[in-house]
């Protein structure tokens, strides 16, 4: 896939806000630094069109980034800071469901998680909130380049059953670093946008 043009054309806080031309969407969601502004813009060759290590405290938005004039990606806010307040939870929350739940054209979510650890219970929040949605997730298991070869498989295997995968599912191994399962990203990203 040859991304010529990626473009941010929102930071939405609420639905009107919204791109009206109903191009197909990807969201992208993740725990907060798990690498999900690498991942995004590995994937559209940019060094820093999303923003990096995004720090809590900011301005909690949705991010469309119009991509070859075809689709979007949405970057969702990330999640799991111990330290957000009732009110920040609850306000992350609203503006996640009024998108989750009633966006027509959204097709499907890459849920980014880190390769390393066992999924959290956050993330493992986060996978069937989207499944609760009927909608279609493939899991970026980002940061592979920081696991011996020898151990992926077995990083795999925590990963899918941790989460409980359906078998609709996918599980990517990724790295932001050397680009590497950039190519099955979007072969099955691409599968939901055609
Ligand atoms: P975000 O908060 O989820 O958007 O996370 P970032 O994309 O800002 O990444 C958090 C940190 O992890 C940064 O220091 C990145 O350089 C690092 N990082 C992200 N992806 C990878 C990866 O695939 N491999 C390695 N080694 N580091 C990564």
């Amino acid at each position: 896939m040859k991304v010529n043009d990626a473009e941010l054309v929102i930071s939405a806080v609420s639905k009107k806000q919204y791109p009206a031309d109903y191009l197909p969407e990807i969201a992208l969601a993740g725990r907060s630094n798990v690498g999900k502004s690498s991942f995004i813009n590995k994937m559209i060759q940019r060094k820093s069109l999303a923003r990096t290590s995004s720090k809590p405290g900011k301005t909690q938005t949705l991010n469309f980034y119009k991509i070859n004039e075809k689709f979007y990606f949405v970057d969702v806010p990330g999640y799991g800071y111990a330290k957000v307040s009732k009110k920040e939870r609850k306000k992350w929350g609203d503006m996640m469901e009024e998108y989750f739940a009633e966006r027509e054209n959204l097709r499907a979510t890459a849920l980014i998680i880190d390769i390393r650890h066992k999924p959290t219970e956050d993330d493992i929040m986060m996978y069937d909130y989207l499944k609760y949605f009927e909608l279609p997730v493939l899991i970026i298991a980002t940061k592979l380049d920081k696991i011996p070869k020898g151990k992926r498989e077995k990083h795999v295997k925590i990963v899918r059953e941790t989460l409980d995968i359906e078998d609709e599912d996918v599980i990517i191994p990724f790295s932001s670093e050397t680009g590497e399962g950039k190519d099955k990203a979007w072969k099955a990203m691409l599968a939901h946008l055609n």
